[in-house]
Parts: structure tokens; sequence; C-alpha cells
């Protein structure tokens, strides 16, 4: 089923302890697109300044993602982020923001993609995730992701769009501050009277927590030894979920859980290369086979 994707197209720079890269492929819905892929084909919504790579659009295309609602802004700036992580590489600190076009992105959803039923609002200002969803007709699911700089500048846009959304996808560290709760099962409850539905609380190496009124499920990492680059690893998260929803065409709460194992394989190759050059070295089979060990870890 059709998967619509919007959220940030993005030139980042990233230093480990170890490594430095600058200017590589990256943003929300990059990463989100790139993982979807890998169960069906996604439309992408975005923009980037004339600075972008061609190649960056030709190789997203050669993964069955539409960039027809990629805007390209003449003589504008691709969204720049740069980011440094600590020697826990749990802890990232973002050095350097230039929204630049992504600053005053009006989305335009195309005519052909406003029947998707699967929408997801990666990585944005609340607003620009707002605009989108009033341009598509009715769809299935809806699923969001933000993050700390839209929670403390623009919650009450946020807070709006959480009334209409199905999903919300986020960091422990974001729900603590979206709800003033330390602790998670408290947070996630409290986003469920926000308007979500389903809460995915990502936990980095600790896994990824679903709740729903049921209550909770929870999940580990996969234990890969061979982190390099975290970045991303949310939106290949999510983009690994929503891609596996779309794929089934359903969202039931067994669905969901499985959603969320591809999800969190996904996200386990993403961290080990910088920008999306693990992902692109994997195939649907790799996926499966990682997802046959990491059920292996957890019989008892
Ligand atoms: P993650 O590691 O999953 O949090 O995603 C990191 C990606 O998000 C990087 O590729 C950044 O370009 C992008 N990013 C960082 N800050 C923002 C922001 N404020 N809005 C949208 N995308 C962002």
């Amino acid at each position: 089923m059709s998967l619509l994707v919007v959220g940030s197209l993005a030139l980042d720079s990233v230093e480990t302890p170890q490594q430095v890269r600058d200017d590589v492929l990256g943003g929300s819905a990059t990463y989100f697109s790139y993982a979807a892929s890998y169960f069906t084909d996604v439309r992408l919504v975005g923009v980037v300044g004339d600075d972008w790579p061609a190649e960056h659009t030709e190789m997203l295309r050669s993964r069955n993602v539409d960039t027809a609602g990629m805007q390209v802004i003449a003589g504008g700036k691709t969204f720049r982020w740069r980011g440094k992580y600590l020697t826990d590489m749990n802890e990232r600190e973002t050095l350097e923001l230039q929204l630049n076009v992504f600053g005053s992105f009006d989305p335009v959803v195309p005519e052909s993609f406003r029947n998707s039923r699967f929408v997801f609002l990666a990585n944005a200002a609340p607003k620009v995730q707002q605009r989108t969803l009033e341009q598509v007709e009715r769809p299935q699911l809806i699923v969001a992701d933000t993050m700390d700089l839209w929670i403390r500048e623009t919650k009450d846009d946020l807070l709006q769009l959480l009334k209409h959304v199905d999903g919300l996808v986020l960091n422990d560290g974001e729900a603590k501050l979206l709800t003033h709760e330390e602790n998670l099962i408290r947070a996630a409850e409290k986003i469920l009277t926000l308007g979500p539905k389903f809460v995915v609380v990502k936990k980095g190496e600790h896994g990824a927590l679903l709740y729903t009124e049921e209550g909770p499920f929870v999940l580990p990492a996969y234990p890969t030894g061979a982190v390099v680059d975290p970045t991303g690893a949310g939106d290949s998260f999510a983009g690994g979920m929503m891609g596996f929803l779309a794929h089934r065409n359903q969202a039931d709460p067994q669905t969901l859980r499985q959603a969320l194992v591809y999800g969190t394989i996904v996200a386990s190759y993403n961290v080990e290369d910088f920008s999306l050059e693990r992902m692109k070295g994997i195939e649907r089979e790799d996926l499966d086979h990682r997802l046959a060990l990491y059920r292996q870890m957890m019989i008892f």
C-alpha cells in the first residue's frame, strides 16, 4: 500500500569519537525512505537547495522512492546538521543547525500522492507536518515523529498536531520532555491522552517500548558490536516499521508488534556505518536473516 513521508533532506556532518564525516547524505525523510524501501514503494515530500547533489535523488529513485514531491529551491541552500557523539555514543550534541530552505518549507503534496493510505510525518516543524496532513485524503494510518527542538520551541503546534495522528514515535528523552514525566510508562500513558492511539518510545541501545490502551510491549535492540554512527537510527527504525505496515496493509496490534521488530532490525544495520552506507549494502534477505538470529536470542 502507498506510503507517504514528509521530513528533512539534509547534508550532515558527523563526529564520532573515532571518525569525522562532512556533508554526507542525511535527513529524517532520507533515512526513513531508504529503510521503508525494503518493504514498499515510498512517496517523498521534502525540500532541498540547488547545492543538493543530483546523485542523492537518483539513488533514492533507484530504490523506488517517488521524488515528485521534492522541491528544489533555486539559489537556496539545503538543510545542514552537524552533530557530535560523545565517548558514550548514546549521548549526542547538536553542534550546528542551519535550517536554510527547510526553515521556510511549505510542503506541496502532489495530486498523485494525495490518496496515500499510510502517512509518516518525519522529524520536521509541526506546522510543516500539519500542512502535509491537510493535503491528504483520509489515510488509514498517520504516524508522526518529533524531537526536542520542536517540543521546546513549538509545543502548542505539536499538541495541535497530536490530536490528528494515530501514532507518535519519539525517543525516551523527548517523551519525558513532552510530558514532564520521568517514568516512561507514565509518560506513554500521558501521550495517549493527547491524541495518539499508540506511542513508540525509542531507547537507543536499550530498545523500544510500544504503548497502547492494552498496555506495554517491549523489545531490546539487536545487540550489534559494530556501532559506527548512530545517526538516523530513529528514522530508519520508523522506516522499517511503517514500510512493513504499509506492505501488510494493516496496523492491528499483532502487525504493529512485528513492524517494531523490523524497525529494530533495520536500525541495527543503519548504525553500523555513516550516512546510509550500511543500508545500501543490504537487502531484504539480510533483514530476515538477522531477524531469525534476534528471535533465537529471545527464546527462554
Ligand atoms: P536521528 O539520529 O534518527 O535522530 O536522525 C538524525 C537525522 O535527523 C539527521 O540526518 C539530521 O539531518 C536530521 N535532523 C536533525 N535535526 C533535525 C530537525 N530539527 N528537523 C528535522 N531533521 C533533523
